[in-house]
């Protein structure tokens, strides 16, 4: 029997529709590539919105047309996410921090028909631009004012295009399963693959994103999310402020720490999105220019695992609420937080780290298990290692124009993490699947050793891998960066490790380095640091 319901087809440009009629005190404000502050409401973000779309109609874009974008976050990126969705086509974001080869690929792969670019990126576009045939043209997200000379081929002026055309514009009827999206993983081996997100996926990952025990947002919110809109869609927050009514700060360039406390003071910012490495940045600022942060309520810390240090720093001295979170492009990419609960407010500071050190439980939505090596489940008990399986209506079913279906398995996807899960339902990442380290038939946590020494107060980054080894298989190597003015030698962080891991995850050496490698998303790049010391315990 089924259910007597209406058959309403969900679609990303109710989202815009609804905030522009209701969410009418909220407010979009930009720090602006070409400079200054720009500032509206839904309302007009909405009217921009349908220019747009009949701009685009006019330019022949179709249902299902890829329409690229290498952009920062700005009102203009958010007006294409709209337009382009809602009108049938999709919007692929494009990551400017891959290799140029990497984005060539993408291109062609995704057989993008325009691209709107950002004018910081567009010599990045004009190196490339023989290499994508694919391209019918480029628009520059400015205005004629700040229009440059460039080589690239039939180039517009985003506010030229839009400005002749109407505020009105009827969203096309389809079905909810429609592309919407498009998001290439950055890949550390092999090419990027692309995870094309629906209006379905999209709409309730928002809904669900939204909530206080999930992102903590509503009316009163006025977040700024700092993971870019070319990082798995800003972590989602184009989509689900303007559901809850928040307000959105956007960056723009300033990802620096001194520019992000500018526009977490003069705005007000109560809630915070992005990866510990910025963060690092903005306490740092805030510590030399002896800042505060009193108007941000919560911080929401993923993208790799979030040190203890930095989460106490933002808890117990500015009295911000770290939301520590996993996910994935493939997942949307929410799929485990540790929001706030009875229990967390009122546990001491070692309680507290004890949970908050762990990626969280999974939200509604997301179902999680872990595997062995035959895909049979394992215990809950907050100590079994295993594969992450995720399943839900916002986790990828496969890859776009790609055959590898490795991954998903029997209506589960792998991960490719490997993580414990407790008795209470906290997930717990010990690493990703090629980077756990596999010592005498035992397996050791390269990311807890990490996290561990980067505690150290003379440690500015740490990296450890598994190294090939006569009689372990593999042993831990560890490598440090250290602090600027800053001394430690291999004895000191051996003995700042002993007491905090069991003997033999103790790393056999420790090698001090410059800079470590990192991928395009700001990773660290495992492989490359592995070929380079590949024959360190061997010789
Ligand atoms: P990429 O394009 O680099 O794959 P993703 O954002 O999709 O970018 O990366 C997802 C991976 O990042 C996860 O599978 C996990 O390994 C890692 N990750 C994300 N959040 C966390 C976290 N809070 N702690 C540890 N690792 C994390």
């Amino acid at each position: 029997m089924l259910g007597i319901m209406m058959d309403k087809q969900l679609n990303i440009a109710d989202i815009l529709e609804y905030a522009a009629q209701y969410n009418t005190d909220a407010e979009i404000v930009t720090r602006q590539v070409e400079g200054g502050i720009h500032r509206y409401d839904y309302r007009s973000a909405l009217r921009r919105t349908k220019q747009l779309a009949n701009a685009l109609q006019s330019l022949g874009v179709e249902q299902g047309d890829r329409i690229a974008t290498l952009a920062w976050n700005t009102y203009r990126h958010f007006e294409i996410y709209y337009a382009v969705s809602g009108m049938g086509a999709v919007t692929h974001t494009i990551n400017p921090r891959l290799f140029a080869e990497q984005i060539i690929y993408i291109i062609n792969h995704a057989e993008d028909k325009y691209i709107f670019v950002d004018l910081t990126f567009v010599p990045l576009l004009e190196a490339i631009k023989d290499h994508i045939p694919v391209v019918k043209g480029f628009v520059v997200m400015t205005d004629k004012a700040h229009m440059p000379t460039s080589s690239l081929p039939n180039l517009m002026c985003y506010e030229d295009l839009i400005a002749p055309h109407s505020e009105d514009f009827a969203w096309p009827e389809f079905d909810e399963k429609t592309a919407a999206g498009l998001c290439y993983t950055s890949g550390t081996t092999g090419h990027p693959k692309g995870v094309m997100y629906s209006h379905r996926s999209t709409v309730i990952h928002a809904v669900s994103a939204c909530r206080s025990s999930a992102l903590n947002l509503g009316p009163l919110s006025r977040v700024l999310p700092v993971v870019p809109m070319f990082h798995v869609c800003a972590w989602g927050i184009p989509y689900s402020s303007p559901i809850a009514g928040s307000s959105i700060i956007f960056p723009g360039a300033g990802m620096d720490g001194a520019s992000l406390y500018e526009l977490i003071d003069t705005e007000k910012a109560s809630a915070l999105l992005g990866v510990p490495t910025v963060w690092l940045g903005l306490l740092n600022y805030i510590e030399s220019i002896n800042g505060n942060l009193d108007s941000v309520e919560n911080v929401v810390i993923g993208g790799s695992a979030a040190p203890r240090s930095m989460m106490e720093k933002f808890q117990d001295v500015y009295g911000v609420f770290p939301i520590h979170a996993w996910g994935m492009t493939e997942m949307s990419p929410m799929g485990s937080l540790c929001a706030k609960t009875p229990y967390l407010m009122a546990a001491d500071k070692e309680a507290r780290a004890r949970v908050q050190s762990k990626q969280g439980r999974a939200v509604f939505g997301v179902e999680m298990k872990i595997v062995d090596d035959q895909d049979q489940a394992l215990p809950h008990d907050g100590k079994t290692f295993g594969k992450l399986m995720v399943r839900g209506p916002w986790v990828a079913s496969g890859y776009y124009k790609n055959d590898d279906r490795s991954a998903f398995r029997d209506g589960w996807f792998d991960t490719g993490d490997v993580s414990t899960i407790d008795a209470d339902g906290y997930m717990q990442i010990v690493d990703r699947s090629k980077d756990v380290i596999k010592s005498g038939g035992e397996w050791i946590s390269s990311i807890e050793l990490e996290n561990h020494a980067v505690g150290h107060k003379a440690v500015a980054e740490a990296c450890v891998v598994g190294i090939a080894h006569p009689k372990w298989d593999e042993r831990p190597l560890l490598l440090i960066v250290r602090k600027p003015d800053a001394d430690c030698s291999k004895e000191d962080i051996i003995g700042f490790l002993d007491d905090k891991v069991a003997k033999w995850w103790i790393p056999d050496d420790v090698v001090f380095v410059d800079s470590l490698p990192h991928t395009a998303t700001g990773k660290l790049l495992k492989t490359e640091v592995r070929a380079k010391f590949e024959r360190h315990y061997l010789e």
